[in-house]
C-alpha cells in the first residue's frame, strides 16, 4: 500500500495527533499488516462496517474505490452490500448501491473484459471450430502457428472441453500454461486437480483427459502443441455434469 498522507494533508495543521495516527498507525501499521488479512479483506470489512453506521459520504466513497482496487468486483459488491443488507438495515444499502453503482460502472457487468484484465494475451475469437467438443462458450486466440503451434483458450465459467486424447506415433501430447482465472484438469480415472495461473501441466499423449473452468471462474490458459509426427486430437464423451458437479 502506497503511503499514506490523507491525515496530515486535511489536519495536519489543525489536528497533527489525529493525523499521524492516522496515517501512520491506522494506514501504515493495520492496513498495512497484508500478511495477517489481505487488503481486499479488509476493505470487505471496512465497507460493510461504514454501511453499517449508514456513513456513505466521502470517506465511503474513498473506500468504495480502495476496494475495487483491492480486488473486490463489481458483482462481489454487488453480493457483499445484499448481505450486509439484512444485517445493517435496508436504506442503508440504497444508499451504499447508489454509490457503488457509480464506482463500479465501468466494469458493466463485463466479466469477459474484466477477465481480459487480468491477462496479457487475448482471449480471441469464440471458438466455433471446436464448439462440438467443448460445454459452453470457449474462446480461441492463435499465438503461435509456425515452428509449434501455442494457443490461448479461455473458458467461460462451467466450461470445459470434452474428454480427448493427443494422439501421435511419435513425440506428441499436449503442455497447458495456466494464464489467468481458476480452472481443472483431470485424467481418465484420476482426481481432478485445481489449475491456477503459473500452474503447468504436461499432457503425455495417449493419456484421456480433459481441461477446462471452475463452476464460478473464467479460466484460460495457454494450449502448446508438442510437436510429433501424424500428430491429431482423438474426441470422446463430454465430461458429464454429475462429474463436473464434483468440483468446488
Ligand atoms: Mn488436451
Amino acid at each position: 500500500m502506497k503511503k499514506q498522507t490523507a491525515g496530515r494533508d486535511a489536519l495536519g495543521e489543525f489536528a497533527p495527533k489525529f493525523a499521524q495516527l492516522n496515517d501512520d498507525v491506522l494506514f501504515g501499521e493495520v492496513w498495512s499488516r497484508e500478511e495477517q488479512l489481505s487488503a481486499r479483506d479488509r476493505s470487505l470489512i471496512t465497507v460493510t462496517a461504514l454501511m453499517a453506521q449508514g456513513l456513505t459520504d466521502t470517506s465511503f466513497q474513498h473506500h468504495l474505490m480502495a476496494a475495487k482496487q483491492n480486488g473486490i468486483t463489481r458483482s462481489e459488491i454487488a453480493e457483499i452490500l445484499t448481505h450486509a443488507a439484512f444485517y445493517a438495515g435496508w436504506p442503508k444499502a440504497w444508499a451504499a448501491f447508489r454509490m457503488a453503482k457509480e464506482i463500479w460502472a465501468e466494469d458493466a457487468g463485463d466479466e469477459k473484459q474484466a477477465h481480459q484484465n487480468r491477462m496479457v494475451f487475448p482471449i480471441g475469437d469464440p471458438n466455433d471450430g471446436f464448439a462440438q467438443y467443448f460445454t459452453g462458450q470457449s474462446y480461441l486466440a492463435p499465438l503461435s502457428t509456425s515452428q509449434m503451434g501455442i494457443f490461448n483458450v479461455t473458458f467461460e465459467p462451467g466450461c470445459r472441453n470434452n474428454w480427448h486424447i493427443h494422439q501421435a506415433d511419435k513425440g506428441g501430447g499436449q503442455i497447458l500454461v495456466c494464464v489467468a482465472g481458476r480452472g481443472y484438469y483431470q485424467e481418465w480415472g484420476k482426481e481432478p486437480q485445481e489449475l491456477h495461473p503459473g500452474d503447468i501441466v504436461n499432457i503425455a499423449p495417449g493419456v484421456k483427459h480433459w481441461h477446462g473452468a471452475a463452476p464460478d471462474s473464467w479460466f484460460s490458459h495457454l494450449a502448446v502443441e508438442v510437436p510429433g509426427e501424424n500428430g491429431h486430437s482423438e474426441w470422446c464423451e463430454p465430461v458429464t455434469e454429475e462429474d463436473y458437479k464434483k468440483l468446488r
